[in-house]
């Protein structure tokens, strides 16, 4: 594992969105892809103890995901950092990116039905509320 890596990843905020991810492609994972073999996530972040003792039980191609969404986070160039829902810096590939938006789509409103409602919702409003103000600030700009 790389120490900058690690470092990164001792940040709340950082540890706090990586576990949200890992509660959601898990319901993702256990909805979409029953028919695969699912395995508690082995990641850097999983060594690290960023999920806690809920490791995301996912498949292989969930698993990857997950991999891949920790290291972006964990090295996000943006400080603060703003909802990746919004961002202009499309630090993942496409196809991840697409992955990722299918598994909040799927997971974000079924969350609350997991134990995992106030992260959820609060997610949600969140991000609802950052897309309205980027949406504003972008008419703004239109008319000035
Ligand atoms: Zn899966």
């Amino acid at each position: 594992m790389q120490d900058r890596f690690a470092e990164k990843m001792s940040d709340p905020k950082a540890r706090a969105d990586t576990r949200l991810l890992g509660d959601f492609t898990g319901i993702y994972c256990r909805g979409k892809h029953r028919g695969a073999v699912r395995t508690p996530l082995a990641s850097d972040g999983v060594v690290l103890g960023v999920y806690g003792r809920r490791v995301p039980v996912v498949c292989e191609e969930c698993a990857e995901l997950l991999v891949y969404a920790e290291q972006r986070r964990a090295f996000c160039p943006k400080d603060p950092k703003p909802f990746c829902s919004t961002c202009d810096t499309h630090c993942y590939k496409p196809a991840m990116r697409e992955y990722m938006r299918d598994v909040m789509r799927y997971a974000g409103p079924r969350s609350m039905f997991h134990g995992y409602a106030v992260q959820g919702v609060r997610h949600l409003i969140e991000s609802r509320n950052a897309r309205k103000a980027a949406g504003a600030q972008s008419a703004a700009e239109h008319e000035g």
